[in-house]
């Protein structure tokens, strides 16, 4: 019996689902509120180097709320944003402003303006248009830190990485484009910018170290160049994000607190055979800070079984609280809650009650005999859910509640019909 499990039924943070269920009802978001922290403190304490100074970003596209900037603030990470919407989210939780990196292949007028009032740490900068624009923003006597959005030419994807020849991605501006150094030196001559240095992220949920190496690699490389050529100084080098979450037996993530000092090691190294200073480097973690620590609780309603034989198990949710299997073809692994030490020996697959024939959760997954009013517990759901949801077919949008010692804390309420038509307006009235 896992420390998990009492009674055959889940508990998560040391609470039980049956009475998460009763309280909040479902679909209900429940995150492990120790795990992320304890997440962001290996982060903290991992990636550190006695001789390169270091820097951990908790990416919000993954999950964000008011709660989840508190708690990100706490445990002293920084934050990356990539809309207005993020920003002010983080703004209203009183997240400290300097420590906010602004991201984004599209940032509008507002969205820069907003980042220039409240002040924000650091933008990184996508392209020229985008560069002019903001010129033109900052008023006198203020300045803005910026970095600029590279592209080394490296797409990882889960299981492998390939060094791409064509460099089609929409963010950032190429290495291996001259006018990218022109850039650069057009930067560094505005008063109103303070050049920091690069930024670039080569992909999410990827298993392969290697990744990594080559992609610090490449960008040292770059700054290298970049000193040859035009003789200005790259100070930070920020890597992005990427690191692989488990969801189920077949994802094997690679252990972060042995990599991350190798990884820092490697860019010691690398900078000294290229002669550069050392930058410092930043990171960019979102779903492995946040993925694992989420469990999605569902009601199973019916159960279905077609003239083929495939057997369907139907829960109150939907692809709208879960984008991700119908996005990515993700794959998930689910109990039922309240009959975990049943044997799991028949083949399901979850579907969601959205107007859509490819709204399914899991595809493939072994379960005890569902039956109605059991409670369906998908695992990882931690990352790209909540943030990912919507109101399609008007559905709510689940309450978030975060767990932890053995108390429940709602930290996002369950959306009600009024919301779902706040904003709407009648023909005539
Ligand atoms: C999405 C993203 C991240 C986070 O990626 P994860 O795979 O969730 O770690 C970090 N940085 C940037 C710029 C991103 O776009």
């Amino acid at each position: 019996m896992s420390k998990n499990t009492i009674n055959n039924h889940l508990y998560i943070g040391g609470v039980s689902a049956f009475d998460l269920v009763r309280t909040y009802h479902t679909p209900l978001y429940v995150m492990d509120e120790s795990k992320i922290r304890s997440q962001c403190q290996m982060f903290k304490k991992h990636f550190v180097s006695d001789h390169i100074e270091t820097e951990t970003i908790y990416a919000s596209k993954a999950f964000l709320s008011l709660a989840m900037c508190e708690l990100v603030d706490s445990e002293g990470l920084s934050l990356d944003v990539v809309s207005g919407g993020e920003l002010y989210t983080a703004h209203q939780a009183g997240f400290p402003m300097h420590k906010i990196y602004f991201h984004g292949n599209n940032k509008s007028l507002e969205e820069l303006k907003l980042a220039i009032e409240y002040q924000v740490g650091t933008i990184v900068v996508d392209h020229r248009h985008e560069l002019l624009t903001l010129i033109n923003l900052i008023p006198k006597n203020q300045k803005i830190n910026v970095m600029l959005r590279v592209n080394p030419g490296i797409e990882a994807h889960t299981h492998e990485y390939i060094r791409t020849t064509h460099h089609d991605s929409k963010f950032g501006l190429s290495i291996y484009d001259e006018s990218t150094l022109d850039l650069i030196k057009e930067i560094n001559q505005y008063d109103s910018l303070i050049f920091k240095g690069f930024h670039s992220h080569i992909g999410s949920q990827i298993f392969e170290e290697q990744s990594f190496i080559e992609h610090a690699q490449t960008v040292l490389t770059y700054i290298s160049d970049v000193y040859l050529k035009t003789g200005i100084v790259v100070e930070e080098m920020n890597l992005g994000g990427g690191f692989g979450a488990k969801y189920t037996a077949e994802d094997k993530p690679f252990e972060l607190k042995f990599f991350l000092p190798t990884l820092l090691e490697h860019i010691g190294e690398t900078s000294k055979k290229l002669r550069i200073k050392v930058p410092k480097v930043f990171i960019e973690p979102g779903r492995s800070i946040v993925a694992e620590a989420g469990y999605t609780l569902y009601t199973v309603g019916g159960t279905k079984k077609t003239t083929s034989g495939k057997q369907y198990v139907f829960i109150d949710g939907s692809m709208a609280d879960h984008m991700r299997t119908a996005l990515y073809q993700a794959k998930y692994d689910a109990v039922i809650a309240n009959k975990l030490n049943d044997e799991a020996n028949t083949s399901y697959t979850v579907a969601g009650k959205a107007c859509e024939s490819g709204d399914i959760i899991i595809k493939d997954v072994k379960l005890p005999k569902p039956e109605a009013n059991d409670i369906l517990a998908v695992k990882t759901t931690g990352a790209y859910h909540y943030s990912m949801s919507s109101n399609y077919n008007r559905l709510t949008r689940p309450a978030v509640v975060f767990v932890k010692d053995g108390k429940s804390k709602l930290i996002v309420q369950r959306e009600t019909y009024q919301d779902l038509i706040r904003n709407d307006l009648k023909l005539e009235d």
